[in-house]
Formats: structure tokens, sequence, C-alpha cells
């Protein structure tokens, strides 16, 4: 077929036909191939440490500890997050998390007081989220996201892998549902990140986080009554060591 998932140079055409090759492939194998080798020191799990999160981080754990695992740190995530963070991390033996936050000097004058959320959050997404990541994303060609198509409407056509600048994105659990992850979880012993139980099934920063209603989509609670679906990290603006 000529694909090579490794060089796909922004051609998202090639990487759905990608995706489509891989779609039977067992979610395990799939990103041992990518760890072990077709991106082998390459690539990093861009993981929030949230709602779904476990499951591949304990995929990843069993595959290479070491592998890179990169949190971005907001500086506005709830608590819960920070100690769900530390418990997987211990857990799982993870011994290369990498944490992405935002500069100093940028919160300094752009979001001194933290409420940058409340008057422009697509700036504050892009300062505290985008831009952290795209500046340590900088060093791998490709990354692991959980995202899922049955989270939002806006990801029902999710696919395994997309093209991103230079960058490939893999999104290994693309065709998982909610019954799925939860039966991971239970199989494996995981914990649950402990606002889950109380309806946030999708979790973010504290302020434009909130719990999600019987029958709406898993995101709903993301920046509700903002309009906003995404941080911008999966907008296909994020084109690290491009200085965004
Ligand atoms: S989710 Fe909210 S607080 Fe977090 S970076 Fe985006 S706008 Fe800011």
């Amino acid at each position: 077929m000529g694909l090579d998932p490794t060089h796909l140079f922004g051609d998202q055409i090639a990487a759905s036909r990608i995706g489509a090759r891989f779609s039977s492939m067992d979610t395990r194998a799939l990103l041992a191939l990518a760890i072990e080798h077709l991106y082998a020191d390459r690539i990093a799990l861009v993981s929030s440490f949230g709602a779904d999160s476990a499951v591949l981080l304990h995929m990843v754990a069993q595959i290479d500890r070491s592998t890179p695992v990169i949190f971005v740190d907001t500086r506005q995530l709830f608590p819960e997050t920070l100690a769900y963070r530390d418990q997987l991390v211990d857990m799982l033996k993870l011994t290369n998390l990498i944490e992405a936050a935002p500069d100093a000097d940028q919160l300094a004058m752009e979001d001194p007081e933290g409420f940058l959320w409340s008057s422009d959050a697509d700036k504050c997404c892009d300062i505290r989220k985008t831009q952290p990541l795209a500046k340590v994303l900088g060093r791998y060609e490709a990354w692991i996201t959980g995202r899922k198509r049955f989270q939002a409407s806006t990801r029902s056509a999710l696919s395994f892998f997309e093209a991103e600048g230079e960058r490939v994105k893999l999104n290994p659990l693309a065709n998982w549902d909610a019954a799925q992850i939860l039966a991971y979880l239970a199989k494996n012993s995981l914990p649950s990140h402990a606002l889950v139980a109380k309806n946030y099934l999708s979790i973010g920063c504290l302020p434009c986080t909130s719990p999600v209603r019987p029958g709406e989509d898993a995101r709903a609670g993301r920046w509700r009554g903002k309009g906003k679906a995404e941080c911008g990290i999966h907008l296909g603006t994020l084109n690290a060591g491009d200085g965004i």
C-alpha cells in the first residue's frame, strides 16, 4: 500500500487510511507497535489523569513504564486530579512523568489573578494548556491521546491516526465505549477519579468543569454555557516547535 505511519506530513487522508488498516487491531497491541516499533523513543502519552485515563496509563505501563507521560498542569486543576495522578503514577510505577506547565512570567502578565477563564477562555486555554504542551511535545514525533468517539458529537468521526503538522497523533481508544472502559477498570482493579462518583464524566480545570446530567454527552460539563467544546490542544492548531 506504500502508506508509512511514521511520516504523514500533515496528510489526513493517508492518516485515515492507516487508521482503517489498524482498526481491527487489539488496542494494547496497537499501542505496543507504536511505542516499541513505529515511534520508538519518539512518542509520548499525553494524559489528563481524568475520568478514563487509567486505561491507557495501565496499558502503557505494561508495555514500558519509562514511556514519557506528559501531564499538563494548568494550575487550575481539581485537587482530586492531582491526588489521582500521584496515586496512579505510584501504583503503575510510571517512571517518566513530565509536567507541562504555563510560563510563570506570562501568567503574571496575562492572568495575574487566575480569572482569565471567565473573560477569555480561549486565551486562558492557550497560555495554560496549548502553549505548555506544544513546548514539551516539540521533542516527539508522535503522541497518544485518550480521545473517544462516544464522548461528544464533535468526536464521532475520530480516526485512530491523525496527521497534525509534522506530528502523528494516535487515538487508540477511538472506538471504545463507556461500558468497555468500566469493564477494563474493573477487570484490572484500577481506581477511579474521585469526581466520577459525582457525575463528572470528563474532567478538566476546576472553573470550567461541571457534572454531567443524565442523557448528556460525557463532555457536556466542559465549558458549560460558553459555546466551547475543545481547549485548542485538539483543534489542529498545536504545532509544537514552531513558536505558537
Ligand atoms: S479549561 Fe478553563 S481554566 Fe483551564 S485553561 Fe481552559 S479556560 Fe483556563
